[in-house]
């Protein structure tokens, strides 16, 4: 099976004016407001291009602008309907997130153990996904696929 491993690397600064533009646009389309503040949060999320939760995220956003985490709380329904983020697991109870603008669709792979997450492509998926939705008459919007489990650094080292 051929897989292969999107890069993560932080946002070019080009693309991150043509998402605010679009989370902007996206605002004004839906009556809601463009402030201060969602711009704050949509900005520090965008410029991330890891998997994150709501606690992290009010962690490095406190030194430089002080957000409550419940508006931060509110802007990510925002940002999910954008279709700029995406949800993407659950551990121990808190959503981690992902921006997915812009990016190639992918599946995860998650440590158990150093809670490490490694994203990779497989053609193979789409397909499965194609053919189940043929034979079901179901129209996909979309797919997601994770394993979790132990990595291999974490199998080499005892306990
Ligand atoms: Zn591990
Ligand atoms: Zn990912």
């Amino acid at each position: 099976m051929a897989v292969s491993h999107p890069k993560i690397s932080p946002a070019p600064s080009g693309e991150l004016v043509e998402e605010m533009e679009a989370f902007r646009g996206f605002l004004r389309e839906r009556g809601y407001r463009v402030t201060k503040e969602r711009e704050a949060i949509a900005k520090s999320i965008l410029r991330n291009r890891d998997h994150f939760d709501v606690d992290e995220l009010f962690l490095s956003l406190r030194n430089k602008t002080p957000i409550s985490k419940a508006s931060i709380y509110r802007a990510i329904p925002l940002l999910i309907e954008s279709g700029l983020l995406a949800e993407v697991y659950l551990e121990n109870g808190h959503m981690h997130y992902e921006r997915v603008y812009g990016r190639e669709h992918h599946s995860h792979l998650r440590c158990l153990k150093c809670h490490s997450i490694f994203e990779f492509s497989a053609p193979e998926l789409t397909g499965l996904e194609k053919r189940i939705c043929r034979q079901e008459g179901f129209k996909s919007q979309g797919h997601k696929f994770e394993i979790w489990g132990i990595c291999s650094v974490c199998q080499t080292e005892n306990n």
